[in-house]
């Protein structure tokens, strides 16, 4: 039985900021290999350009292995209008949110004694945080990423069926804003050991 406070790491994504969180089994999460062709262009024109991408981030082989070291994941979502994730630069705003928030989110499940918890996120860290620079740091320069305690790695970029996870969670159906507008959704994960 383990006695370390999964449901404090659960309640602390909704406190910074999450619309749901959920603790599930890391073996429910699908993963799809061939996911990681979307990641190519004209799909996305991340790939290629970011540590924490496609093909430089760890392949769905080597995320299934490290899967298998984990006990639980805690999976949330963050929500936002649809007009504005369809919009680039805002889309990028919310990239930045998810990845920050799930980094934050490793760090205090590390603090509460999960000491190897590891976070990944939707989107591209190279559009979030570094699309004013020339290169990423961590392909390109010093091998350090810029933004350690910010960006975390592509969960489709992995290969994580990341809408099969959306339906087992019923979370597929857009919630709708205060006035109305749909709402779309974007998926953190700890994994917790
Ligand atoms: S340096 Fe920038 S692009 Fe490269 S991994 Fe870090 S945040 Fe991502």
């Amino acid at each position: 039985m383990d006695d370390r406070p999964l449901a404090n790491i659960n309640d602390k994504a909704l406190e910074l900021g999450a619309a749901a969180a959920v603790l599930i089994d890391p073996a429910d999460i699908v993963i799809n290999p061939e996911f990681v062709e979307m990641c190519r262009p004209p799909r996305c024109d991340a790939f290629g350009v970011g540590g924490n991408c496609p093909p430089h981030v760890m392949s769905p082989d080597e995320f299934k292995e490290l899967l298998a070291g984990y006990e639980h994941a805690v999976v949330f979502k963050i929500e936002a209008p649809m007009a504005m994730l369809l919009e680039e630069e805002h889309r990028f705003e919310v990239i930045k949110v998810l990845q920050e928030t799930t980094a934050k989110l490793e760090r205090f499940a590390i603090e509460q004694g999960f000491a190897n918890a590891r976070g990944f996120a939707g989107g591209s860290c190279r559009r979030a945080f570094c699309r004013d620079e020339d290169y990423c740091e961590v392909i390109e320069g010093s091998g350090v990423c810029r933004n350690p305690d910010r960006a975390r790695p592509s969960l489709s970029g992995v290969g994580v069926n990341f809408q099969l996870l959306n339906r087992k969670l019923d979370w597929a159906e857009s919630d709708v804003g205060p006035d109305g507008e749909p709402l779309g959704v974007m998926l953190g994960v700890v994994f917790l050991v």
